[in-house]
Order: structure tokens, then sequence, then C-alpha cells
């Protein structure tokens, strides 16, 4: 599998309702948008390996990042009956983790060194082990794209879509 249009075919059969391939020298890496997670508005930040201050620096991320010319990006798109339908928020949420580990399942064997990045991080267990002990799955760990100073809504833009408040159009 090599082109672009084979790993959106693939992504969309793990579930995703979008994906895009990236040109990873598009990418911005924004200390304002990592910057961002101390806010404490993301349950992640302080309680994740995946995610700021236990996530590598921003120059460290950048500088693996930067390694690879090829990126993909997916989206799950949940249907709101309005801004505050917060059990569909937690359901699309669930989804997007789901689909996630279906299509890391899959790449896996074809890009043994995929990067891979979440929004908010890694969600693979319930609880993470942070700062107690070592993280359960390094190999499973999905670092926070916002550590990498990456910002959803920008990742939305570049797939022809935008976040508001809670809803993806
Ligand atoms: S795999 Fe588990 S322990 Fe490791 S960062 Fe993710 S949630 Fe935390």
């Amino acid at each position: 599998m090599s082109g672009c249009d084979d790993l959106i075919t693939l992504a969309k059969s793990c579930g995703f309702t979008e994906a895009s391939c990236l040109d990873v020298s598009t990418l911005e890496f924004l200390p304002e948008v990592r910057e961002m997670c101390a806010s404490g508005k993301c349950e992640k930040f302080g309680r994740s390996w995946s995610c700021p201050p236990a996530a590598p620096s921003l120059e460290n991320m950048r500088d693996t990042v930067k390694k690879y010319s090829k990126g993909l990006i997916v989206q799950t798109v949940g249907q709101l009956e309005d801004s505050y339908d917060y059990e569909a928020m937690m359901d699309a949420a669930k989804n997007q983790i789901e689909n996630f580990g279906r299509l890391w399942d899959v790449l896996e064997p074809l890009y043994p060194d995929l990067y891979p990045m979440s929004t908010g991080g890694c969600s693979k267990c319930k609880q993470c082990t942070y700062p107690d002990s070592p993280c359960r799955f390094p190999r499973r760990m999905a670092y926070s794209m916002e550590a990498c100073g990456s910002s959803s809504v920008r990742f939305a833009r570049t797939m022809g879509r935008s976040i508001i408040t809670g809803q993806t159009l």
C-alpha cells in the first residue's frame, strides 16, 4: 500500500468519517498551542505520559516529526442535537478512539515506524499510570498533537472542515 487514496480508503474502512493525506513539511509547531495544555481545560495535562509535562519537549517532538514526509489525518464526525449534546460528543469521542485503534492495528505492520498522534493525548487505558509507574504500553502510546504544537482546529481546516463549540461541521 503506498498511494494516498489507498490510505484514505483504509481509514474509512476502519470507521473514520473523513481522512486526508498530509505533507508533513506544512505542519506548524506552535508554542502557544502547547502552552494551552497547561490551562487546565484538558483533563490530560499532568495526568498522562502522552501529554505535557511528561511528553517530550516541543523541540524534541518537532525533530521527530520532521523525519517524516507524509502523514494521514483522520476524523470521526458525530451528529449532535445541539452544542450541548454531551452524550453525542462522548459517543463520537469513543468512536474516534475505537477507529484509531483499528487503523493503528492495520497500519503498524505496514509502517513499523509510524508516529501516531491523537487529539488530547493517549486514551488506551481507562486510567493512565502517570506518574506512579511507567507507561503500560509504550509502543501503543499516542502522543498529544497539542503537545507537538499542532491544533485539531487547524487540521480540520486542512480537511476543508471546521470545529465550532464542540460541533464538527
Ligand atoms: S498506554 Fe496507558 S499508561 Fe501509556 S500513556 Fe497511554 S493511557 Fe497512559
